[in-house]
């Protein structure tokens, strides 16, 4: 038998089983399966392979479909929450930030109208001041966006299960 006739049989069951075929082509098929050695078990071996996979289709326990629902659902919000959240550090880290320069300003400020009177010398002034307050109050600014990293947070699941 010619080899096209194999494969045109194989592509036509193929067919049958997804979107079905023309009473034409149904007709050679029946016929050339029943007589062909190869193509004949192929196609019983196809039917019997098809029936298995719908034993496997189950009920779906709606209990359970309302729980995977509820926890996508809660994990979302947590999710957009926790956006929220970083937004606001943000801005907090922004405006601290501001505040720091401008009080480092006024600091500056006052601390060099001191300087001067006491007549020490300024740039071992410059270097004490930015050890010791525009340094510091510039980390500190900065802390909320590393709290996690800091605390060992590094993941913001709760370990919940379904
Ligand atoms: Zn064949």
């Amino acid at each position: 038998m010619p080899l096209e006739n194999h494969e045109k049989a194989r592509f036509l069951l193929h067919q049958a089983l997804v979107e079905g075929i023309s009473p034409e082509d149904r007709r050679w098929l029946d016929a050339h399966v029943g007589q062909c050695a190869e193509c004949g078990p192929y196609a019983d071996l196809s039917a019997r392979t098809v029936r298995a996979l719908d034993g496997f289709a189950f009920e779906l326990d709606p209990a359970a479909a309302l729980r995977v629902e509820n926890v996508v659902r809660m994990r979302a919000e947590e999710m957009k929450s926790a956006e929220s959240h970083a937004k606001s550090l943000w801005i907090g880290t922004g405006v601290a930030i501001l505040l720091t320069f401008t009080g480092s300003a006024v600091a500056w400020h006052a601390l060099a109208s001191l300087a001067s009177q006491w007549n020490l010398p300024n740039r071992e002034c410059q270097i004490l001041f930015t050890a010791f307050w525009l340094l510091p109050s510039f980390l500190l600014a900065l802390l909320p966006l590393f709290r996690r990293r800091l605390l060992g947070e590094h993941s913001d699941s709760k370990g919940q299960t379904i």
